[in-house]
């Protein structure tokens, strides 16, 4: 079986300015040795207009941390006002995208096929996309988490190959317990990423299904973060409130 290295990934959401982002990524390497930022790969995720802020940082400094982007456009370029293409992103020398996340199919009624495009649009311009799927509290409710985010899977994943697949990064979120401070049990983690993860073996492969990460993500603290790790099929973690404090969002990287 292959090593998955553990991500840790910071969802800034629509927060942080300029100079803040700038000081939080500081502080964050500051309070990582560089054993620590090997062994757990710690990825930021910033709003657009702080991408170059970051990038300037982590550059000037060679920070080993990485970066990206919270969404990108389906298309490659053309006119789409507002809208910002993976080609963009990849200049700007992030490595990761975050597509289908729970808000933006909520509030941007992003569908199974737009997030399909992103997906595909992601790997084209060599970004590694961090998919969402989740259930909202109706669907786990009913019990039909499982199917639910098989479902969001297989959409997501609609034409790709096993070498492409093997690159994505799926993140089980949820929508319950982000922001909610309502976190899943590493039980109910360990569940639906394992179900993830056979899902994928299913339709690409087993070796592929080894290869690929399976984030947990939703209420995400350093408190929780050990018990959630120590479950076979989460490989890491996307974090956003707890992600915007430095020491608090090291300490989530110093699980081990
Ligand atoms: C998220 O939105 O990706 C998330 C996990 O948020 P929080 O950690 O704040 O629940």
């Amino acid at each position: 079986t292959p090593v998955r290295r553990p991500l840790m990934a910071g969802n800034w959401k629509m927060n942080l300015n300029h100079f803040e982002a700038n000081l939080l990524v500081q502080k964050l390497a500051a309070s990582l040795n560089e054993k620590q930022l090997t062994d757990v790969e710690t990825v930021v995720l910033p709003p657009f207009t702080d991408l170059r802020t970051v990038q300037t940082a982590v550059d000037g400094d060679k920070l080993l941390i990485g970066y990206g982007a919270q969404d990108l456009s389906p298309y490659a370029s053309g006119a789409y006002t507002g809208d910002v293409s993976g080609a963009m992103l990849a200049k700007l020398g992030c490595t990761y995208v975050v597509v289908g996340h729970s808000e933006r199919r909520a509030y941007h009624h992003e569908d199974d096929a737009t997030v399909n495009a992103k997906v595909t649009a992601a790997l084209a311009h060599g970004l590694t996309p961090i998919l969402c799927v989740g259930e909202g509290l109706d669907v786990r409710d009913e019990q039909r988490h499982v199917a639910h985010c098989s479902e969001q899977l297989d959409a997501a994943l609609k034409g790709l190959s096993a070498e492409q697949v093997e690159k994505v990064v799926v993140a089980y979120e949820p929508v319950w317990a982000i922001g909610t401070g309502k976190t899943a049990t590493p039980e109910d983690a360990q569940e639906v990423c394992g179900a993830v993860r056979q899902r994928i073996a299913e339709s690409f492969g087993a070796e592929t299904a080894e290869k690929v990460r399976i984030l947990y993500g939703g209420s995400v603290k350093s408190s929780n973060i050990a018990g959630i790790m120590a479950k076979p099929d989460v490989d890491g973690a996307l974090i956003g409130g707890a992600s915007l404090d430095a020491e608090e969002f090291a300490q989530i990287c110093r699980f081990p």
